[in-house]
């Protein structure tokens, strides 16, 4: 047997501080986890039961030794947005993962930016069709290098914060998530089987807005450091 033509590479995250690699398998994400984002998208923010979309493995941009990502302003849109992210790396298998259980399932954690085409993302939301044009897209969630759980510290009450151009846009706190990171994973697993290398994106805070070229994102999350992203 051969190959038709070239496979691609594992697409994988770097671990920080280490020469170890995340290597990723699928990019599932949290929509509306965040009460005052969901108002923000005109949404009920009350306690809805959480729904995912998902990006394809190889939209995930990692941070090579902590440098800034330099990203293209995408084809087709003229309304492209910031979303900063709490993201989980999975390290170990399973479905129907108990709530109680679902920490033993993680392996790290990163910061990352779910890049939207919002004017685009409204458009399909308005006619009921599918979001992959607006979130789905090539390069479309940077992410920060990986740090293992055991490293990342109170990770559940951790600042996370985004600026632009050093203007802050985003600031809140991982206790505001709707659903904790472990009931995502254990909801998430009811439709799911996890696997290792599963990244979840888990919403974004208030305060989305939009980037052009020649911008700097500067994105934080307590114990986890920082991620930079700069718009061509
Ligand atoms: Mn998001």
């Amino acid at each position: 047997m051969q190959y038709l033509f070239t496979p691609p590479d594992v697409n994988v995250v770097p671990v920080k501080d280490s020469d170890s690699k995340f290597p990723v398998r699928r990019v599932y994400c949290v929509g509306r986890n965040y009460a005052d984002h969901a108002l923000e998208m005109g949404a009920d923010p009350t306690r809805e039961q959480p729904f995912f979309f998902a990006k394809p493995a190889d939209a995930i941009v990692a941070a090579t030794n902590n440098a800034v990502i330099a990203l293209d302003y995408p084809s087709e849109t003229s309304n492209f947005h910031y979303e900063v992210e709490l993201v989980v790396g999975i390290g170990k298998a399973g479905k129907y993962i108990t709530v109680a259980d679902a920490k033993d399932h993680i392996w790290g954690y990163a910061i990352g930016l779910d890049m939207t085409r919002r004017d685009l993302q409204q458009d399909m939301r308005k006619g009921g069709k599918p979001w992959e044009i607006g979130k789905a897209f090539d390069r479309s969630a940077p992410i920060s290098a990986m740090v293992p759980a055991a490293h990342a510290g109170d990770i559940d009450n951790a600042a996370i914060a985004l600026a632009v151009n050093g203007v802050s846009k985003q600031s809140s706190s991982i206790t505001k998530l709707i659903w904790s990171v472990p009931e995502i994973i254990s909801y998430l697993s009811r439709f799911f089987e996890l696997q290792p290398g599963d990244l979840i994106f888990t919403g974004t805070p208030e305060g989305i807005g939009p980037v052009v070229s020649g911008d700097t994102m500067h994105a934080s999350i307590d114990g986890l450091g920082t991620l930079e992203a700069k718009i061509n």
